[in-house]
């Protein structure tokens, strides 16, 4: 049978941010002083997802590989960076006004380009003028041009300027990448959709370079191996698509870029983009700084640039997405709720899960107390754990299964007996009796 198309689900939007600020993933910054638009703070379990994402990320990338080293560079760079990567003069979005209403948009962003979705107005855009996007400020004491800096608006660029201090330290020869993940900054004239587009985000990017004639295998490699990333951290594949741009879309110097893409509320949007970039970006620096940012491969006496292709993905971007991919609400008729309650579960990954268990006494009482920190304690130095003993154990869970945690320890009076508690499983809410002593091992098996 052929498989439906998928249909985005514009009400889960409300539902992730809902859910972002009232459990502790993702607050409005500043917000006692009204917020700060477009920026985001990660709370208690924001930040534990923001990092599980990033650990996932370099564990593939990085841990897993023998051909690719990290690097994390400064984010403060001189103007010579950005003028031989092309960014000062190229790196701009067209900007119009709404001659109506004043508010500001981004041309190639609007739905229909003549009219205005603030106010409706037709035709009342002015000219486009082409914005950059880089934040400029200045470094020390004088605020004059020679003292200005950039931040950082992605990190591939140290990646280039160092290319020749990791190829000398490291002993990597092509095909090898430098993988880095922080923070960028790009002052977008329309932030918007909660994380996914801010003036401030993490970015998890890796630059591989490559002889010139295997850049176009190593392309088509590096496109599969990113789908797949996703897919094996539980996307559903039919909420992830591959889409090769279209040749107007691509970069001058770029011989082919796809985006990962996934379902958002609002429709397909990008989560990565892997581009095929040949030597531009080592070139040119090679040009401005007058260094060499070559490879001599001793054996063959041959000399060239290597070509690079670059999975470039947003750490904040992503952690939304994979939110979005794990929520379901389901009704339950089991744990004391009656027929119907709806129980909303956030089925993550236990890999980027914000806590791994949760040890939950059955009651707060002096006996089991002691009981359950035992194995609090004993869980603690190898998962994330969570202990939590207020309120009726059914409610306990709820909180759990819509953060995401995978097991769940219940400690009662039996367990003072019998030194074995209760397991519960968040997707299928079974439950088994697991002895103390074997709990640390049952529990990796099951979350890795
Ligand atoms: P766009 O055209 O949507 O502005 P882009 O294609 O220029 O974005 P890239 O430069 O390819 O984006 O950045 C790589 C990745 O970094 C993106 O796929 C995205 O995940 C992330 N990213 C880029 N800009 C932002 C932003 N403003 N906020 C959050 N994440 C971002």
């Amino acid at each position: 049978m052929p498989q439906e198309d998928p249909v985005a689900d514009p009400s889960l939007f409300d539902k992730i941010v809902n859910l972002s600020k009232r459990r502790g993933f993702v607050f409005p910054s500043a917000e006692i002083y009204g917020g700060f638009r477009s920026t985001y703070d990660y709370g208690p379990l924001g930040v534990l997802m923001l990092r599980n994402v990033k650990n996932a990320w370099w564990r593939s990338m990085v841990q897993l590989r023998d051909d690719i080293v990290g690097l994390d560079a400064a984010i403060l760079s001189p103007p010579a960076v950005w003028e031989a990567s092309g960014h000062l003069t190229n790196f701009t979005d067209p900007l119009v006004d709404c001659r109506s209403c004043q508010e500001r948009f981004r041309l190639d962003k609007l739905e229909d380009q003549h009219i205005c979705p603030n106010c409706g107005a037709k035709d009342a855009f002015t000219e486009a003028r082409q914005f950059n996007l880089m934040f400029k400020t200045f470094a020390g004491p004088v605020a004059d041009s020679a003292a200005e800096v950039y931040l950082r608006p992605e990190t591939a660029q140290g990646m280039f300027t160092n290319f020749m201090n990791v190829l000398t330290t490291s002993r990597k020869k092509p095909p090898f990448g430098i993988a880095q993940i922080g923070k960028s900054f790009r002052n977008e004239i329309t932030p918007q959709n909660f994380v996914f587009r801010t003036r401030e985000f993490e970015q998890m990017e890796m630059e591989y370079f490559v002889p010139p004639d295997e850049a176009a295998r190593w392309y088509e490699y590096w496109c599969q191996e990113r789908f797949r990333w996703y897919a094996d951290l539980g996307i559903p594949e039919s909420k992830l698509r591959l889409r090769p741009h279209d040749p107007d879309e691509l970069s001058h110097y770029s011989s082919g870029t796809s985006d990962v893409e996934f379902l958002f509320p609002w429709g397909w949007d990008e989560l990565e983009g892997i581009a095929n970039r040949g030597d531009y970006d080592l070139t040119q620096h090679a040009q401005h700084s007058g260094e060499k940012l070559e490879y001599f491969d001793q054996a063959s006496g041959e000399r060239y640039v290597p070509h690079v292709v670059e999975p470039a993905a947003g750490a904040t971007r992503t952690t939304m997405a994979f939110l979005m991919a794990a929520y379901d609400e389901e009704e339950v008729e089991r744990e004391g709720a009656g027929k119907g309650e709806k129980r909303t579960v956030l089925r993550l990954h236990p890999q980027l899960a914000p806590y791994k268990v949760a040890v939950l006494p059955l009651s707060k009482n002096e006996k089991l107390s002691p009981k359950a920190r035992d194995v609090l304690h004993r869980l603690q130095p190898h998962f994330m754990t969570e202990y939590d003993e207020t309120q009726a154990i059914g409610r306990r869970y709820r909180r759990q299964d819509e953060i995401g945690t995978p097991l769940a320890v219940t400690v009662d009076f039996e367990s003072l007996d019998d030194n074995a508690v209760t397991l519960r499983d968040r997707d299928t809410m079974d439950q088994s009796r697991v002895p103390i002593d074997e709990l640390v091992d049952v529990v990796r098996e099951r979350v890795g």
